[in-house]
């Protein structure tokens, strides 16, 4: 079964979520605090993780670096009354994966949901250990599916979840052209650009950790992974 953690200190949206994920079929588990999240991760570590940015004992994007420090992989989503762009863009590049504001709609979060428990750049596909091809390997990167692993020349790099999806999503078809809107679309599942940079910011930090080459940039139109 899919596990979500939802951490969340105010107790009527927690439950409103559980009721709501609980009964499309996940399992839930609620944290009230960053500190219960933090043990809780380690303890069972979830498949995606629903985070509010403001709770009581600790600010959200730190929860989210300790957990992407403590090798959390899994998407995260962040809940946030904050309607700033910084703080989206600082959200999204501090390693989430994904946000809705509050208030929300419940379908709107379960749509934001599923498509980060989607493999990227596979609209179609299932839940992500469904007949999803266990590596994707071009030039000297290799990526496996099912663990989130990334190996360059055979050593492992560590990735977060959004690099790994672009990455993916890239390797997929290489030499194909996708656009800066493609790449927002089928990574962050925005339906246009939010006036950020951030397909740029990620695609520097790919150059960085799986090699410069790695990605071409084809003026005017988009990026493409090199074609070995
Ligand atoms: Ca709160």
């Amino acid at each position: 079964m899919t596990h979500i953690l939802i951490v969340e200190d105010e107790e009527r949206i927690a439950s409103f979520l559980t009721k709501g994920l609980t009964g499309v079929g996940y399992g839930v588990s609620w944290a009230a605090s960053g500190a219960e999240a933090l043990a809780l991760t380690h303890a069972e570590p979830p498949d995606l993780v629903l985070l509010d940015l403001g709770l009581a004992d600790m600010d959200g994007m730190a929860v989210l670096r300790r957990l992407r420090a403590a090798e959390c992989r899994a998407p995260v989503i962040i809940l946030t009354a904050r309607t700033g762009v910084t703080d989206t863009v600082a959200a999204l590049e501090g390693g989430a994966d994904d946000y809705v504001t509050k208030p929300f709609r419940f379908a709107e979060l379960l749509a934001r949901v599923r498509l980060r428990l989607r493999p990227a750049g596979d609209p179609s596909a299932g839940p992500a250990d469904d007949a999803a091809p266990p590596a994707l390997a071009v030039g000297s990167v290799r990526l496996e599916l099912a663990t989130r692993r990334a190996f360059v020349d055979g050593g492992e790099v560590a990735l977060s979840a959004r690099e790994f999806a672009l990455a993916q999503t890239l390797m997929r078809r290489p030499g194909q052209v996708f656009s800066r809107s493609q790449l927002l679309s089928l990574v962050w599942g925005y339906e246009h650009d939010p006036g950020s940079n951030v397909v740029d910011v990620y695609l520097s930090y790919l150059r960085k950790k799986l090699g410069a080459d790695q990605i071409e940039t084809v003026r005017g139109v988009g990026f493409r992974w090199r074609k070995p």
